[in-house]
């Protein structure tokens, strides 16, 4: 267990708070009133601190600007029945991020700082946690170089933000089935790159085929590994399930697929539940051959903005396959239930999950 630390924090004299602001959040529009703070120079990290949330000032040299040394993460945060704020698997996401900072040669946070940063903001702003379920406090820990320097080098300082942005349902009316269409001549990441990592890299490269996707009528881009053009890899925000014959298949994590937490969380339930999970290789071409034999039952992609998000249809080379009549099938559906039924604590914390803050 982590300790939770006494943490400095700086009230704002000018709260922006005002129920009416959680009627219709948005998504990641709307921002509470104050942020975790934590810096790094001279080979350590400092004290996390709460401070309201405002503009910072940075250099024009900022090493970040021009060479991109950067991570995040975006968790949540729920409000239960009887009031109290639940945040969903904090330990794997921090697992990550430092995956993430290995990899970005960005220095390691501690759990301890980070999960004392995050209780500590999530008490003083503990008002902006909307309560309507669907909604939620989305979480985006961030740690960006703060070196001005025009050369390339790995920057000796850092700034660690968590900022947080009340989001309303994902879906306005329950969950809806997406459109995908793999991205022709692009690739998102190759093995050894950054697409394990979450890193802003990885959305600068995702920006141009997924403009292009969205002319043609598509939601979002379904990524084909780089070298072969032939295997699936993800959506780009989501981890892809393709529930074939007997089996929930997703692709195996070999270095371009981000570890996304819900698909981790996926791949436990559902075996408990006693269906056959596997990780591998899946082809493009596989999945139009089993929707051709009547076999492609449900696919759905996996990420926690969403959670589950039911794809409809698929096209690749012009040709399209519809998925369960583009309609939400009934696995999404139970998972997405369940999922988010753990979340607000309705459903009990079977797994561990839950970290429940009181107050
Ligand atoms: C964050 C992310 C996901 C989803 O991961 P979760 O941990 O489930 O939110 C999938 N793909 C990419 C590229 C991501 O950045």
């Amino acid at each position: 267990m982590a300790e939770i630390k006494d943490i400095e924090v700086i009230k704002t004299t000018k709260s922006r708070f005002d129920p009416a602001l959680l009627e219709n959040p948005g998504f990641g529009v709307l921002f509470s009133d104050h942020m975790c703070s934590m810096d790094f120079s001279g080979g350590r990290w400092a004290a996390p601190k709460i401070v309201p949330f405002a503009k910072i000032e940075v250099s024009p040299a900022l090493t970040v600007l021009h060479y991109g040394q950067a991570i995040f993460e975006g968790l949540k945060a729920f409000r239960t029945k009887d009031g109290r704020v639940n945040i969903f698997r904090p330990e794997k996401y921090h697992e990550r991020m430092l995956r993430s900072c290995a990899r970005l040669c960005i220095p390691p946070v501690d759990y301890n700082d980070f999960i004392s940063g995050l209780e500590t903001l999530l008490k003083t702003d503990s008002v902006w946690v909307p309560s309507k379920r669907g909604q939620a406090l989305y979480i985006r820990p961030f740690i960006f170089a703060t070196d001005e320097y025009l050369g390339v080098k790995v920057s000796d300082t850092y700034k660690f933000l968590i900022i947080t942005s009340p989001v309303g349902a994902y879906y306005k009316e329950g969950i809806n089935p997406v459109r995908l269409t793999t991205p022709g001549e692009y690739v998102r990441a190759v093995k050894g790159g950054l697409g394990s990592a979450k890193t802003p890299a990885n959305y600068a490269a995702s920006l141009l085929p997924a403009e292009e996707a969205k002319k043609k009528g598509f939601t979002q881009v379904l990524w084909l590994d780089a070298i072969e053009k032939k295997y699936v890899e993800e959506v780009g925000t989501m981890n892809m399930f393709f529930h074939i014959g007997d089996e929930l298949a997703t692709p195996s994590l070999e270095g371009s697929v981000l570890p996304g937490v819900t698909r981790d969380s996926v791949i436990h339930i559902a075996k408990d539940w006693g269906l056959k999970v596997v990780e591998r290789k899946i082809s493009i071409d596989e999945v139009f051959a089993a929707s051709n034999k009547g076999i492609l039952k449900e696919a759905f992609g996996t990420g926690t903005a969403a959670v589950i998000s039911p794809v409809g249809e698929i096209c690749h080379d012009n040709a399209c396959v519809t998925i369960n009549n583009g309609q939400t099938g009934p696995l999404s559906r139970k998972l997405y239930d369940y999922i988010t039924g753990m979340q607000y604590g309705d459903e009990p914390d079977r797994y561990g999950w839950v970290h429940t803050i009181n107050g």
